[in-house]
């Protein structure tokens, strides 16, 4: 999309008057004077957010275990419910989501049950800029099968270490090929993958494909009754501010419903026989049968309030936005900081980028150091990628051209080198 941006400060306020998700940035808590970057790492505390983890600590201080039966069973049954609600960002059927565990074991859990190996396909397909994680879970999830990570993971390599190549991607799937997972987004580029054609590709192909929505999920809508993939999951604290070490989402398409699944638990069993506590596991019908264990119920409320904040503003507005202020982001780098050596990172073009910048400079560590004492909260990839989030729900037109004048001064001035290049332990 073309837009008429221009240099002076007066352009930021017209647009933050005209944002149509404006009454949604007061319920969030921001920190005054902050400019905060980093939601595509970890999501900013919503009041919503925090009234809905408050009620659920009144109900345990007043229920004690009777908390499972209070309001219809509410708690009880709160992955099918937020999993339900969760369902609409990603326009897919209400059961086939539900919310459990982390992004690492819900990937060990779908590929645990759809990764059946034969002599002819046993490989897994997988890109080298994924989040180490992903590649983690999938190369022990082959050793489990007995194959050496060598002979059973198929690595697309990236022709430039910032994009995967889709033809590669689609070139790779050959007869050998079992499973793909791929990411939606690329975490350090901010790369959106052409999720229908690859999806489609594979399916021709026989191969399952899952993805990882990690980077996009609350940021880029998606249509699953489109793309129709077998699987997906994702995390919940990044740009779907549910908070650190949130619940994770996982997506099971209907027609693997009912395959055992390949981690079982008792909070996968069918409701209706959970608590006749027999020996036989009999699974429920749909995603919540890749249940396992008991819910961690508090890193869950929070999810709650902050689907009321998306119910408002809505996915598609969402998305407009956020590709209205990091294009925004892109022309003011392109005006000023280009000439310090700067360089965007991400794809350009709307249909194929997420929700961040991925500002480069050789510089990028110390600068980020630097940032940090003036008051702004970016986030550093290894090893040259200063990666920028103004979040539509709670970033403003002005916080980025101030982020910008502020980036302008250190490159100018130089002061990044006071800094140490040496890595902190949490960079
Ligand atoms: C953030 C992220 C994860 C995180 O996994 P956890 O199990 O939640 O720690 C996984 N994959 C991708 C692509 C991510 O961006």
């Amino acid at each position: 999309m073309k837009y008429n941006f221009e240099q002076g400060i007066e352009c930021a306020n017209k647009m933050d008057e005209e944002d149509p998700l404006r009454s949604i940035i007061d319920r969030f808590y921001k920190v005054p004077g902050q400019i905060y970057m980093d939601g595509n790492s970890l999501g900013l505390c919503s009041k919503d957010a925090e009234k809905a983890t408050l009620e659920l600590l009144d109900v345990w201080k007043n229920e004690g275990i009777n908390i499972w039966n209070v309001k219809d069973s509410k708690y009880f049954l709160y992955p099918s419910l937020l999993g339900g609600r969760m369902a609409k960002l990603i326009n897919a059927e209400s059961d086939e989501v539900t919310v459990t565990n982390s992004t690492t074991i819900n990937i060990h859990q779908c590929i645990a049950t759809l990764y059946k190996p034969t002599n002819k396909r046993y490989k897994i397909l997988v890109d080298d800029l994924n989040f180490p994680t992903d590649r983690y879970a999938i190369d022990s999830q082959t050793r489990i099968h007995g194959y050496t990570v060598e002979e059973a993971v198929k690595v697309v390599p990236s022709p430039d270490g910032r994009m995967i190549s889709e033809d590669a991607v689609i070139e790779a799937m050959t007869d050998d090929v079992a499973i793909a997972l791929l990411p939606a987004v690329l975490y350090r580029s901010a790369q959106l993958l052409d999720m229908e054609r690859i999806t489609k590709a594979a399916k021709e192909r026989g191969i399952i494909i899952g993805w990882d929505l990690c980077h996009s999920i609350g940021a880029v809508p998606h249509d699953f009754k489109r793309i129709d993939p077998d699987f997906a999951i994702w995390c919940t604290y990044k740009y779907l501010s549910a908070g650190p070490g949130s619940i994770a989402g996982l997506y099971m398409n209907k027609r693997h419903f009912g395959k055992q699944a390949g981690l079982a638990g008792w909070h996968g069993n069918k409701k209706s026989t959970q608590f006749q506590l027999k020996q036989s596991h009999e699974q429920e019908s749909n995603a919540d049968g890749f249940l396992t264990g008991t819910a961690p119920m508090l890193s869950m409320a929070a999810m709650e309030g902050v689907l009321d904040i998306y119910d408002d503003a809505g996915m598609e507005r969402v998305r407009e936005k956020s590709l209205k202020i990091t294009a925004y982001l892109m022309y003011l780098i392109d005006q000023k900081l280009v000439k310090y050596g700067c360089e965007v990172g991400n794809p350009r073009e709307d249909a194929v980028r997420g929700g961040h910048v991925a500002l480069e400079h050789s510089e990028a560590y110390r600068i980020c150091q630097d940032l940090k004492t003036r008051n702004v909260i970016p986030d550093f990839r290894e090893p040259n990628v200063i990666r920028l989030a103004p979040t539509a729900l709670y970033g403003t037109y002005e916080e980025v051209y101030h982020l910008v004048e502020i980036l302008e001064d250190i490159l100018l001035t130089k002061s990044y080198e006071q800094f140490s290049n040496t890595r902190a332990l949490v960079v």
